[in-house]
Order: structure tokens, then C-alpha cells, then sequence
């Protein structure tokens, strides 16, 4: 049943931008569409600055919006550079909400074809405001100029699996059989809808499997915001994309840089990290070798039978799991680096699907960290068993493999057993185990529901109704800001924890990755040195999500040219060689390219130094985002809080102290644990220190008057929310 139609005109993109962004309201059963006005387009770029402004704006002001008050909203924007066929990695776009695990916004960045299509349907953005009665789905059609919100009846079949269902829509809109990849489907599954660990799969469909791919906008429950909306899912039927499509300023110059910056990555992938053969899938062997990969719940960074060999996750064992030639997948039309992997050949062990023979998208490097060995499990056969299923459910990976890992954790420790967790024997390395807790998610019932809740809310009710130590619990427990962390031990790496905890979201990589610097190249040692880099990358990791880009062709294909630079310049202290100083330049000239809007490197990071703050303030709306909220790391993050941890790195530990001018002579381990918890934990809170002073904030977390008025966001309802914490 059609509950609201709406007709409209499409427009040529132009410079990047549709000009209109798409308003719905399910509650109401109302379709709007907006104007983006110049002020936008300056001032927040698009994809997360767009979707930043029209959730500010659209949010009642006089409350705290919770996760699941009818006026939370889920946006989607690309940005001005998403949809261009020429550049790799132009088509992702940012998807917002509040999340239902921190209670502020997340941002999740995500492939598929959704963005771009979206755009050249008419619009740089959809918000969704409100909820429906029914299950029902917004299709926009972008060739007929036609928006529909339709109500799910029974009859039509459609099935709960996301794979399934994302199948079935494709071939229900695709105007005929050859014209199945102008469909883009979004949806998720039964597990977002009983646990706060919902993602959206963002399809694409690719021509010569005949099978509509997806990727996940993973982080922070926005599947469950999803569902709680009752949304079955999103259809966007695009007119044909070309080169023109995106429409530039300066159509050659774009094109030959991205030629450009294409050549480079076919010639030197090979050579490097083999993205467009292995993907991220690359990374576990570095990991373990680097003693930097998660193993039983983050609490040893390498497997410890076979450390500094190759691990049961090698690139060769990737290599052979992964199916198809070598490019053979991106997740937009012309990526180069086409780095998303499949696997064709897995055959279901456990639960409905059991016997089956599917593909499963994947498994991506915090998969196989995340529920392979941060689980103790070292066979990639569970690994690909829980991508699927986690895929298909629509559960997140990263917060299913942290929060499971806990739970192994607790269940090791006596916290909880048998009679607690229904029978199952969670240990490490129980991958059964641990699959039945995905399938109780997915079914809304037994111990798997509460564990689904995350880490945040399982520590409040092991303490409350099994009588564990509060304290032990957040030391283990590897959540922050109510996000579970992903996939890297930063115990050793002051930075990344800085990069973990100093975060606008909770504990994500994709602000900073600094362990490398701070750890192998040793590069960043003073404070001065590592608050410089948390500003610097998180401004530069924000500007992609600000313009529908992808940052792996950005540093995980790295330029011949990069020997000629310093690592550092030695007048400002700067980082210079991991900014990948010659992308950086492309990036500008491509930015002003598209958009006509002459760009140098700094305006770059300018435009996301704006965006970055505003989230930041809006944060503070929502009754968070201050001093208070970044501290308190579970000290996991950084030290040992075990004797068994202690030991495992004990000379390290040992020489650590001695450093420190103490005689450890004699010394029990817990007493050596207490001193260096001390000594860490003063450290990252001077770490704290330097980088509010490096970013502009006062000593309570929050931006100044003065660099608000200087990055001209100077609203009077944005003054009124940082006022009171000047
Ligand atoms: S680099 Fe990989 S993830 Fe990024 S756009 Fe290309 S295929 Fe997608």
C-alpha cells in the first residue's frame, strides 16, 4: 500500500551537487524537499557536514533526543566528489544518527551505491524523521522522478534476511534484467532490531556474478535506529551514470588526475599491500608480527603459540579464500584498489541457513580480528560462518567481536556461567558458542539478548545481578563513550589511545590510526608531538566523509615519491611523510576540480576543522562531549591489568619501570601493575591536556568562543550550547 507519493523534476547535477536535499517523515507519512543553500555548500561541504546540519537543525532544541524518540533521524549524504566514475574511491557516503549505544551521534562511513545514486536521483542527502505504523520502504526513483513511501504486506514475501531481501528488491525495481545495477538497496536484518548492534548493507549490484553485493555502514547501532523506525528498507533506482554524471567544474582536470592517482595504484599495489588482490585482509600477518592484533579479548596483541610467524589468517590463506581475479570487486564504479573480497565457497555450519552453500562479502580485516583471533579462534572456516551471519542478521562485526570477546572474558573469569549464559560454554576460542549467541540475537531470545544490549550495558547488569567487581569490569570491558573498540591493542601506543579515547564518536580507527608513528617509527615522542597529530589526522580523516570519498587509496597505496619527504619538518615538528604530502595535493586540485571552489591543502583541512567542532558542540547539546566523557579508558586500552597480561610482556613492563627510576627488585606483579597504571593513566590525561590546547578546546573539552566565531559557525544556538563551559 502507497501511504505518500510525491513527483519532482530532476535536475543535472551540478559542480558536484544536486541542490536539494530529501526530507521524510514516517510518522507523518511526509515528503519534502529542500534547498541547499550556499551557506551549506561553503560552510559544511556535504556528506557528514550536511547530514551534521540538518540533524541540528531538524532536532527539537528544548530536549535530549534519545535514540528512540520519534525525532531522532538517520541522514545519508555522499558529498560533491562522491559519484565521479574517474578517481578512485568516490563512492562512499556517511551515514548519521543517534546511537542507541553512546546516546550522541555516530557517523559510519559506507560503499554500495546508494550515495551517489541518491544524488543523481536529485538529492546530496535523505533524513528520515519520525516512525511508521508498519514495516514500510522509501523508494526513490530517480529516472521516473518519483519518491513512494510503501507499506510491507504480508503476501509480497519479503524476507527477513538482509542478503535475501536485498536480492529480492533488486530484481522487484530493476526496470528490466540488464538494468539490475542501477538499483541500490539498503537494509538490515532481524538482530538490529533486538540488539543496539544493528548496521545498514548498502548494496551494489555486480553484472557478472548476477549477485548484489553489500557493505556495511557498521558502527553504532544505526541498523537499530533503523528498524526502531520500522524501515524495511531503502531503493534508489538511478538514472545511468557516466562521466558526466557528477557533472564538474572542470571535467579533464578531474579526469587526469584521477588517471593520474589510477595509474599509480595498478602499477604499485602489487608491490605493496596487494589491496586489489587481498584487501584489508592483508593486515591480520602484520598485526600479530607487530604484537598489535586484538587475541582473547585484547588481552595479548599476537597469537601466542606462534608469535612473530605468520597466523592461521596469513595473506596467502586470504588469498585463497577470497574468490574472483584480482580487482574483480569495488564498491564503486572505477576504484582501482577494488578491495572488497568475497568468498564463494563457504557452506553454512549452524543455524537457519545451515548446508547452504553462500557468499559472504568479506571477511575484511576487522572481522577476521574480531571474531577470529580476539576470540581465540584461529580458523578462518567461523571466521567466514560469523561474517555471514552477522552480514545477514544485521549485526555489526567489530561490536559483536569486542563484546563477545568480553564475554569469553567474564566467563573464563567465573563472572558468569553455565546457568547465566543458558548452557553455553563461553570460553576462548568457542566458536559454536559463540555463533549461537549471534542466532539468540537474531531470534530476541536468551543470554544472547543481553549481550546484544553491549558492553556498556552488560557491565551494569554483571555487576547488578552476578555480583562481579565494577572495577574489573571496566578495566576489561572495551567500550568507550559506549562503543565498543575496534580491532587494535594500543597498549604500548599513548597516540592511539589518544586516538581511540579523544574521539567525537567513541573508540574507531577511522579518526586516527597513529600506532605506527608512535610505536615502529618512534616519530611522535613528546606530547606536543602526538596532540599535533591528533588534530592533523582527524581533520584530514573527517574531510573524506565530507565529500563521498574513500581514504584507502589516500595512504594504503603509497607513492614512489614518498622517500624524498622528512618524516618530519624539523622547524614545526609536523609529520610529513604519513601525511602522503603529494595525495594530500591531488586531493585539493581534485576537490577544486569538481566543485570549482580553488582548494589548497589547508582549505582542506579547514573545512573539516568546522565540521569536526561542530560535531563536537553537538555533542554537547545532547548532554555529552566534554572533558569528562573522553577520559576514564578502560585501562585494557592501556596497560596490563593482569598478572597473566604482565607476563606476557613482562621485559618490556620490567624495563618500562626501571625507566621510571623504581627498584622493582622483589617486586610482586600487582604491585608493578599498580605503579605503571599510575604512571599511564597521568600520561594519557597530559595527552588530554595538549591536544584540547592543540585543537582550540578549554581544559574542559569544549571549543572556545573565539575559534567557533573563527571558523565562522557562530550561531546563536551554538553559542548558547557552549556558553555555559567557557
Ligand atoms: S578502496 Fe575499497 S572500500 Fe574504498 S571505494 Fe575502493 S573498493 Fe571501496
Amino acid at each position: 500500500m502507497i501511504l505518500a507519493e510525491k513527483k519532482y523534476e530532476i535536475h543535472e547535477v551540478q559542480k558536484g551537487y544536486a541542490n536539494r536535499t530529501l526530507y521524510i517523515n514516517l510518522s507523518k507519512s511526509e515528503i519534502t524537499i529542500k534547498p541547499v543553500t550556499d551557506e551549506m555548500k561553503k560552510k559544511f561541504i556535504g556528506g557528514k557536514g550536511f547530514d551534521l546540519w540538518l540533524m541540528w537543525n531538524s532536532l527539537p532544541k528544548d530536549k535530549i533526543v534519545k535514540w528512540d524518540d520519534l525525532e531522532n533521524e538517520i541522514c545519508i549524504s555522499s558529498g560533491p566528489l562522491g559519484g565521479s566514475i574517474f578517481y578512485p574511491g568516490s563512492g562512499k557516503c556517511i551515514v548519521t544518527s543517534i546511537s542507541p549505544l553512546t546516546g550522541i551521534i555516530v557517523d559510519s562511513n559506507v560503499g554500495g551505491y546508494f550515495g551517489p545514486y541518491l544524488k543523481f536521483s536529485g538529492f546530496d542527502a535523505l533524513e528520515i524523521q519520525g516512525k511508521a505504523k508498519r514495516e514500510v520502504i522509501i523508494y526513490i526513483d530517480g529516472i521516473e522522478g518519483l519518491i513512494q513511501i510503501k507499506e510491507i504486506e504480508d503476501s509480497e514475501g519479503l524476507s527477513e534476511y538482509s542478503h535475501e531481501l536485498t536480492q529480492q528488491l533488486t530484481q522487484e525495481y530493476a526496470p528490466d534484467e540488464n538494468e539490475k545495477q542501477r538499483v541500490s538497496v539498503v537494509s538490515s536484518g532481524p538482530a538490529a532490531k533486538n540488539t543496539k548492534w544493528g548496521i545498514l548493507n548498502f548494496s551494489w549490484f555486480v553484472r557478472g556474478r548476477n549477485w548484489a553485493s553489500v557493505k556495511q555502514a557498521g558502527r553504532g547501532g544505526i541498523g537499530t535506529v533503523f528498524k526502531k523506525k520500522n524501515l524495511k528498507a531503502l531503493v534508489c533506482l538511478s538514472p545511468k551514470v557516466t562521466v558526466k554524471s557528477n557533472n564538474p567544474a572542470n571535467l579533464e582536470a578531474a579526469r587526469e588526475l584521477g588517471k593520474t592517482h589510477s595509474q599509480e595504484i595498478i602499477k604499485l599495489d602489487p608491490k605493496q599491500n596487494e589491496m586489489r588482490r587481498v584487501g584489508t585482509g592483508h593486515l591480520p600477518d602484520i598485526m600479530n608480527v607487530t604484537d598489535l592484533l586484538p587475541t582473547e579479548n585484547f588481552r595479548f596483541g599476537m597469537h601466542k603459540e606462534i608469535s612473530g610467524k605468520e597466523i592461521p589468517y596469513s595473506r596467502e590463506v586470504m588469498r585463497s579464500i577470497y574468490s574472483g581475479k584480482e580487482g574483480a570487486d569495488g564498491c564503486w564504479i572505477g576504484c582501482t584498489v577494488s578491495c572488497s573480497h568475497y568468498s564463494e565457497g563457504h557452506i553454512v555450519l549452524t543455524g537457519p541457513f545451515k548446508g547452504k552453500k553462500v557468499i559472504v562479502d568479506g571477511p575484511e580485516y576487522e572481522t577476521i580480528a574480531g571474531c577470529g583471533s580476539n576470540w581465540g579462534v584461529w580458523d578462518p572456516k567461523w571466521v567466514l560462518e560469523t561474517n555471514f551471519y552477522c552480514d545477514t542478521y544485521g549485526l555489526d562485526t567489530i561490536s559483536v567481536g569486542t563484546g563477545i570477546a568480553f564475554v569469553m572474558e567474564c566467563y573464563e573469569e567465573g563472572i558468569l556461567n553455565k546457568e547465566i549464559t543458558d548452557g553455553l560454554e563461553l570460553n576462548f576460542a568457542n566458536a559454536k558458542a559463540a555463533i549461537e549467541l549471534i542466532h539468540q540475537m537474531a531470534k530476541g531470545e536468551g543470554f544472547g539478548v543481553i549481550v546484544g544490549q553491549g558492553i556498556r550495558e552488560m557491565k551494569k547488569i554483571f555487576a547488578e545481578k552476578y555480583g562481579a567487581d565494577p572495577q574489573f569490569l571496566h578495566d576489561i570491558g572495551m567500550e568507550h563513550k559506549g562503543l565498543e573498540f575496534s580491532e587494535y591493542v594500543t597498549k604500548e601506543s599513548l597516540a592511539q589511545q589518544g586516538g581511540y579515547g579523544l574521539t567525537n564518536k567513541g573508540p574507531q580507527h577511522d579518526e586516527a590510526w597513529l600506532i605506527f608513528e608512535d610505536v615502529i617509527r618512534n616519530s611522535i615522542p613528546s606530547f606536543e608531538d602526538k596532540a599535533r597529530a591528533l588534530r592533523w589526522f582527524p581533520l584530514w580523516r573527517t574531510w573524506f566523509g565530507l565529500n563521498g570519498l574513500c581514504k584507502l587509496p589516500w595512504n594504503d597505496i603509497q607513492p614512489e615519491s614518498q622517500a624524498n619527504y622528512p618524516i618530519k619538518d624539523t622547524n614545526t615538528g609536523e609529520l610529513v611523510r604519513a601525511k602522503v604530502p603529494d595525495h594530500v595535493e591531488w586531493y585539493a586540485k581534485y576537490f577544486s576540480a569538481v566543485t570549482g571552489r580553488q582548494s589548497t591543502p589547508d582549505d582542506l583541512i579547514n573545512m573539516s576543522e568546522r565540521v569536526y567542532n561542530f560535531q563536537r558542540i553537538f555533542n554537547i547539546r545532547l548532554g555529552q562531549g566534554l572533558r569528562e566523557g573522553d577520559s576514564n579508558l578502560p585501562y585494557r586500552a592501556m596497560g596490563p591489568v593482569t598478572a597473566l597480561e604482565y607476563e606476557s610482556r613482562a621485559n618490556r613492563y620490567d624495563n618500562q619501570l626501571k625507566d621510571l627510576g623504581f627498584n622493582i627488585e622483589g617486586m610482586f606483579i600487582e604491585e608493578k601493575i599498580k605503579i605503571l597504571r599510575k604512571h599511564r593513566e597521568e600520561q594519557y590525561s597530559k595527552l588530554q591536556d595538549a591536544v584540547y590546547k592543540e585543537r582550540g578546546w578549554n581544559q574542559k573539552g569544549c571549543p572556545t568562543i573565539e575559534l567557533v566565531k573563527e571558523l565562522g559557525i557562530d550561531y546563536d544556538d551554538v553559542i548558547s550550547v557552549i556558553s555555559p563551559h567557557q
